[in-house]
């Protein structure tokens, strides 16, 4: 049922053999991207048919990458609400903004969508050890998924990641090993210990198919909206899984003829303390440069220097679309906000996604019709300490 008939370097295009484990292109140190039949997809499913599936992502498995259905295993990832901010609208002045809350996945946060798909591949592939580092969210989304496949995961987390995010690692019977620094010296650790032990390195955009998972968000919303994009998409962003994975989805369903050639702008927010794809925008640049970066508690957004950054540089561009830094205290307003008029315990990078909206209308970037999509990425338990 899967159309996968290749992986692509996005750079220089070169194809490489999708049935073998593959990492990325080391020629243009560049993520590979999946590539569909998609003329097949088209006539074996059918627009109106999708919904008619069981609910969650794999009712999209002619497009993605899984072979074998026995390797389909779902733990009830996908298919999330996309709930409408009434108050929050009209106090912004909004008509029509939502959230979608990606804190109802499996373990708490959307990573979960990426490592079903990305772990159910690699097992499908013959792969027996897997190992990532994580800012925390997808340490366990890793320990969940390797411990519904029976293989050992070995993940590598900065230790001030969240106590929550520790937990369940451990609670997956997965090797936690916290490392003193950031998310890039944990994804060191992971990828010399990768080569070391020959254990599948799953780090972000390090591997083709966890943006294959968090594809399905943008899919989802191309439902929800009935095959109208909306206007406006603002995602907090630290490696770019799920801002280039749906750019690549609504790609895909155009060139299935299931919509236009419309697409929302798509907006990056992220932490003042952790600047790379505001100041490459800002700067006019086509990658990031190395600067560093600051504690922040959106924990998923310190991302000092994303892997796929020419990839979530293209798209913000491509779709006319923005990055915009908030702040701290931004952030915890927001998260205020959202609990006391909307009921929603958000993450802290869910939050700085409304903050950034803030900005956006204060500068008078949105119009009052637009259809504006907020993506809350995790659930405010993940952060209790
Ligand atoms: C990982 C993570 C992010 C950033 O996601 P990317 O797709 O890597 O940009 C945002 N929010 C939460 C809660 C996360 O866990
Ligand atoms: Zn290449």
């Amino acid at each position: 049922m899967s159309t996968l008939t290749g992986l692509q370097c996005p750079e220089c295009g070169e194809e490489f053999e999708p049935d073998v484990v593959q990492t990325v292109c080391e020629s243009c140190n560049s993520p590979l991207l999946a590539r569909y039949d998609l003329a097949e997809a088209a006539r074996a499913l059918k627009r109106e048919r999708v919904s008619d599936r069981p609910a969650g992502l794999w009712r999209w498995a002619e497009l993605l990458p899984v072979r074998d259905p026995e390797k389909r295993y779902t733990l009830g990832e996908g298919d999330t609400p996309l709930l409408p901010l009434r108050r929050i609208g009209d106090r912004l002045g909004l008509r029509r903004l939502y959230v979608k809350d990606e804190g109802v996945n499996p373990t708490g946060s959307f990573k979960a969508r990426g490592m079903a798909v990305a772990l159910a591949r690699a097992v499908e592939l013959g792969v027996k050890e897997a190992v990532a580092p994580t800012a925390g969210n997808a340490g366990g989304a890793l320990a969940s998924y390797a411990a519904r496949f029976r293989i050992p995961a070995h993940v590598y987390m900065p230790d001030d990641a969240p106590a929550a995010n520790q937990a369940e690692v451990l609670a997956a019977g997965s090797d936690l090993q916290l490392v003193a620094g950031t998310i890039e010296d944990a994804g060191r650790e992971a990828a010399a210990h990768a080569r070391e032990h020959g254990w599948m390195n799953v780090s972000t955009f390090k591997e083709p198919y966890r943006v294959e998972g968090k594809k399905t968000m943008g899919l989802e919303l191309a439902e929800h909206f009935d095959w109208e994009l909306p206007e406006v998409v603002i995602y907090p962003t630290g490696g770019g899984t799920g801002l280039v994975g749906m750019w690549k989805a609504f790609e895909e369903l155009e060139r299935m003829g299931w919509i236009g050639p419309s697409r929302p702008r798509m907006v990056s927010v992220q932490s003042e303390s952790c600047t790379p794809i505001v100041d490459a925008m800002r700067e006019g640049a086509e990658s990031v440069s190395a600067r560093g970066s600051d504690p922040t508690r959106a924990t998923g957004l310190r991302v000092a220097t994303p892997y796929a950054d020419r990839l979530i540089l293209r798209t913000l561009r491509a779709s006319n679309g923005t990055a915009v830094a908030v702040s701290e205290d931004q952030i915890k307003e927001a998260e205020k906000e959202l609990g006391n008029s909307e009921g929603l315990f958000a993450c802290p990078e869910g939050a700085a996604t409304l903050a950034g909206l803030e900005e956006m209308v204060n500068a008078g970037e949105v119009e009052p019709d637009d259809r504006v999509v907020l993506f809350n990425t995790g659930h405010g338990l993940k952060y209790l300490s």
